[in-house]
C-alpha cells in the first residue's frame, strides 16, 4: 500500500511501460480495491477520508493501467461503473433513465482533445453549452401531470433512494409545476447543493454541540438529503441547480437543444444556473473555463469544473452514452486544490517577531495553478496534532491566492523510517535561545540582534499595507544591513542616493565585478523614502510590528488615540476598552511603549518627518458626508454582483456614517442580503426587519 500511494499520488502518473503483466494485476487489483473504499466512504458515510484530486489520481492511474493491460478489463471495475451507494434506510427507485456519471478532462489540453474528437465526428465545430459543475448531489425530480411526486438520488446510476419526503422541503424545489396542461410524468435532474455560508454555519453548530463536521458542502448536501427524519433537511439550508431531462418526449415541442431545456425549466419554475454560455467555438469554452476558475472563490456555493454538452439533442443522441458517462459532454475539472505529495524535511523560518515556524520542504507539486514546494506547519503544535512525521506523504491545499498548508499524512502511506521532526531549542538564525509564550503556542527567538527578525522588521516596515516603499526589496534590504547603512528602520531616513546606488545586489558580473544598484534606482528608492512619510499614523503604528496588532487593530487605535502622546500614556486597562483590543493585546501595546529602545526609535521616526498624529486625517474622513449615520446594518450572503467582500462592503457604510453588526437585533436598521443569506436572514425576517437586496445596498452607498 505504501509503494502503491507514493507512486500513485505523487507524481499522479504511472509507468506502465516498466510494468511486468504480474506486477501490472497486482496494481490494477490493489488500485480497484482502493478506489473501492474510498468509493463507500465518500458516497455511503458522506466521509471521504482523501481529497477528490487523490481520489481523481487513483481512477486515472487505473485507467491508465487498464488500457495498457485490456486482458484485466472487467466490467465491474470503478472506471466501467457510476460510481455511488444505495442505502438500506431508503426505499429504492429503479431509474426508467439511467443517470450518468461524466467523463473528465483535467486540463484545458485534453478538453480540447475531446472537443477535436467531436468536431471530427460531425466534420465541422458543433456549438456547445458551457455550464458550471455544481458540487453538490446528483437529484432526480418526477413529476405527474404537473405534482411532484417522487425525488431520488443517483445511487448506482440503475437504482437511486426514495428521498421524497426531504427534498419536498428544499425551498426552491417547486411541489408543482408552472408550466400548464402538462400531463402525464415528466422527471427532471440537476444538483442539490448547499451554499458555502450555510454549510460555514452547520460545522460551528457542529463543533459547538461536540459533533463531527462535514468534510465539505458536497458531503454535507448529499448527508442532508440522506436523513431520516425531514425536519434536519429542512434546517439544512439547502438549494437546488436543474439542468437535465430524463426523457425529452413530453416536451419535445418546445425542447430540442440544451439552451432551451434551460430556458423551460426556468419558465417552469426551477432554479438554473445562469453562469451559461452557447460557445460557437473551441477558444470560447476555453475562455468560459477560464473565467470559471477565476470567479470561483467569489460564488456563493461550490463548484468543481465546467461541464460541457453538446446542445443539440440530435447530434447527443447521435452520440450515445458509455457504460458510465454519455459521450456527449465532459467535465473540465479545476486544477486540484488539493494533492499528496512527499514531505522531504521539515525546516524553520523565523519572523520579525521572532516566531519560529515550521515550513513542510515538498517535493514540488502542481497545485491550483501553481508549483508548490513550501507550505506552511505553522507551530509546533499544529505538527503534533497533525502527527506530519519526515518522510510522509502529506496532503497539500492550496486556495486562491491563500499560503498552501499542509492538511495532513495519508497514514497507509507512512513509511516505516518517517522521522519525527522536533522543534529546535535554539534560534536556526542567532543561535539564541528560544522560548514558548507563556500564553500561547508560538515559540520565539528572544534576541533583539537576531540578524533574520531585523531583516524581517524592514521588510514588514516597507510592505504595501506600512509604508509601502516600493522598490526596497529583501535584496536591497540585505544589502543595507550587511553594508552597515540601517540598524532599525529610522535609519532608512538617513540615506543618501549615493550610499544606495554603490550598494552591492550580491551578485557579480562576467568580469567577476560586483553589480551595484546604481543610481537610476537608488533615485527612485530616495523618492519613494521621502513619499512614506506622508502616510498615516496608523500605518506607522502597524509598520512598528508591535505583536499582535495588524493593519485594522492599528486604524482603531488611532481612532481613539490620534496623536502618539496620548497613545503613549494609555493604560492596558484603557486599551482594552476599545472594541476589538483584547486584553493580550493591550498588554502587548501598553509594553510596547514601556520600552526604551522602542521609545528611542520612535522619537528618531518622529524627528526625521514620518506622521504621529492623525487628527487631520480623522476629521476630515468625520467632517465628509455621514448620510447613514445612526443606522446599523448588517450584511450577510455573498455580494456577487459588485464582487465586494463583507468587509469591504461594510467599510463603505461605516464611510457614510453607519453602524455594522454581526449579528440581528430589534436595533437593526436593515439586513443587506446577498446570494445564499443564511441564519441572519430568516432572523430579520422573524423580527420584521427590513430587508435590503444587493442592488438596494449599491443604490444605497451611492
Ligand atoms: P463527477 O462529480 O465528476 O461528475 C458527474 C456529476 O456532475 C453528475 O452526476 C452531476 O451530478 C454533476 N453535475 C454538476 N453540475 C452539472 C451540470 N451542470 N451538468 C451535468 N452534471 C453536473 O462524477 P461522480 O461520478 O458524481 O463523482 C466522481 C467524483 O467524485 C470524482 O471525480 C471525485 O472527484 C469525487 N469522489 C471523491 C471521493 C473521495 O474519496 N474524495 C470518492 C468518490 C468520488
Amino acid at each position: 500500500m505504501e509503494d502503491l500511494f507514493s507512486s500513485v499520488n505523487i507524481d499522479a502518473d504511472i509507468d506502465v511501460n516498466s510494468l511486468s503483466e504480474d506486477d501490472a494485476k497486482v496494481k490494477i487489483d490493489s488500485l480497484r480495491k482502493e478506489i473501492e473504499h474510498h468509493t463507500y466512504l465518500y458516497y455511503a458515510q458522506d466521509k471521504p477520508e482523501i481529497s477528490d484530486g487523490a481520489y481523481d489520481s487513483l481512477m486515472r492511474s487505473l485507467r491508465k493501467l487498464e488500457d495498457a493491460f485490456p486482458q484485466f478489463q472487467d466490467a465491474n471495475s470503478p472506471t466501467m461503473r457510476v460510481g455511488g451507494y444505495v442505502g438500506e434506510a431508503f426505499a429504492p427507485v429503479q431509474h426508467q433513465v439511467k443517470m450518468y456519471s461524466l467523463d473528465n478532462a483535467m486540463d484545458l489540453n485534453e478538453l480540447d482533445d475531446w472537443m477535436k474528437k467531436v468536431e471530427d465526428e460531425f466534420g465541422e465545430f458543433v456549438p456547445l453549452m458551457c455550464e458550471l459543475k455544481i458540487d453538490g448531489s446528483s437529484i432526480a425530480l418526477t413529476y405527474e401531470n404537473g405534482q411532484l411526486v417522487r425525488a431520488a438520488t443517483r445511487g448506482d446510476g440503475t437504482t437511486g433512494e426514495d428521498v421524497t419526503a426531504n427534498m419536498r422541503t428544499v425551498r426552491d424545489v417547486p411541489l408543482k409545476l408552472r408550466a400548464e396542461n402538462l400531463e402525464g410524468t415528466i422527471e427532471l435532474r440537476g444538483e442539490v447543493y448547499m451554499p458555502k455560508q450555510s454549510f460555514e454555519t452547520l460545522n460551528e453548530a457542529a463543533v459547538a454541540e461536540g459533533n463531527q463536521k462535514f468534510a465539505n458542502p458536497r458531503n454535507a448536501a448529499a448527508g442532508s438529503i440522506r436523513q431520516k427524519d425531514p425536519t434536519i433537511t429542512k434546517n439544512r439550508d439547502l438549494a437546488t441547480f436543474i439542468y437535465a431531462i430524463a426523457d425529452v418526449e413530453p416536451v419535445s415541442s418546445e425542447v430540442q437543444s440544451q439552451e432551451s431545456l434551460l430556458n423551460w425549466l426556468k419558465s417552469s419554475g426551477f432554479h438554473v444556473n445562469p453562469d451559461v454560455k452557447l460557445c460557437t467555438n473551441r477558444d470560447e469554452v476555453k475562455q468560459f473555463c477560464k473565467d470559471a476558475i477565476e470567479k470561483r472563490d467569489k460564488l456563493p456555493y461550490e463548484i468543481d469544473g465546467v461541464v460541457v454538452k453538446v446542445n443539440d439533442f440530435n447530434k447527443q443522441n447521435l452520440m450515445g452514452f458509455t457504460s458510465r458517462a454519455p459521450k456527449w459532454a465532459i467535465a473540465f475539472k479545476f486544477p486540484p486544490e488539493e494533492k499528496a505529495t512527499l514531505l522531504k524535511d521539515i525546516t524553520v523560518q523565523v519572523g520579525r517577531t521572532g516566531v519560529l515556524t515550521p515550513v513542510a520542504e515538498l517535493e514540488p507539486v502542481s497545485l491550483a495553478g501553481t508549483i508548490v514546494s513550501r507550505a506552511t506547519l505553522h507551530n509546533l503544535d499544529e505538527v503534533r496534532r497533525k502527527d506530519v512525521r519526515i518522510g510522509d506523504t502529506v496532503i497539500v491545499h492550496k486556495a486562491g491566492d491563500i499560503i498552501p498548508e499542509v492538511v495532513g499524512p495519508i497514514m497507509s502511506a507512512r513509511p516505516d523510517d518517517a522521522k519525527i521532526w522536533e522543534m529546535p531549542t535554539t534560534c536556526p538564525s542567532c543561535g539564541s535561545e528560544v522560548v514558548k509564550d507563556p500564553d500561547g503556542v508560538a515559540i520565539r527567538c528572544v534576541s533583539a540582534e537576531c540578524p533574520k527578525q531585523i531583516h524581517e522588521r524592514f521588510v514588514h516596515w516597507v510592505s504595501r499595507k506600512a509604508l509601502d516603499i516600493d522598490g526596497m526589496g529583501t535584496e536591497i534590504i540585505s544589502g543595507l544591513i550587511e553594508s552597515g547603512l540601517v540598524h532599525d528602520v529610522a535609519d532608512i531616513y538617513k540615506l543618501t542616493e549615493g550610499e544606495i546606488a554603490s550598494l552591492s545586489r550580491g551578485r557579480q558580473n562576467v568580469e567577476g565585478e560586483d553589480i551595484r544598484v546604481g543610481h537610476t534606482i537608488a533615485g527612485k528608492l530616495i523618492t519613494a523614502i521621502e513619499d512614506s512619510k506622508k502616510q498615516s499614523f496608523a500605518r506607522v503604528l502597524h509598520g512598528l510590528g508591535i505583536r499582535n496588532v495588524g493593519e485594522n487593530a492599528a486604524e482603531l487605535l488611532v481612532q481613539h488615540y490620534p496623536v502618539f502622546e496620548e497613545l503613549e500614556k494609555a493604560s492596558t486597562d484603557d486599551l482594552s476598552k476599545i472594541e476589538g483590543i483584547g486584553p493580550i493585546m493591550a498588554e502587548n501595546i501598553h509594553s510596547f511603549f514601556k520600552n526604551v529602545q522602542n521609545l528611542d526609535l520612535i522619537h528618531r521616526l518622529q524627528t526625521a518627518g514620518l506622521c504621529f498624529d492623525d487628527r487631520e486625517r480623522i476629521s476630515e474622513a468625520q467632517s465628509g458626508d455621514q448620510p447613514l449615520a445612526g443606522n446599523t446594518y448588517v450584511l450577510t450572503g455573498t455580494l456577487v454582483e459588485s464582487g465586494l467582500s463583507r468587509d469591504e462592503a461594510g467599510a463603505k457604510l461605516k464611510a457614510l456614517g453607519a453602524k455594522v453588526s454581526s449579528s440581528v437585533s430589534s436595533k437593526t436598521t436593515a439586513v443587506i442580503a446577498g446570494e445564499a443569506a443564511g441564519s441572519k436572514l430568516t432572523k430579520a425576517q422573524e423580527l420584521g426587519i427590513q430587508i435590503l437586496t444587493e442592488q438596494d445596498f449599491l443604490n444605497l452607498i451611492k
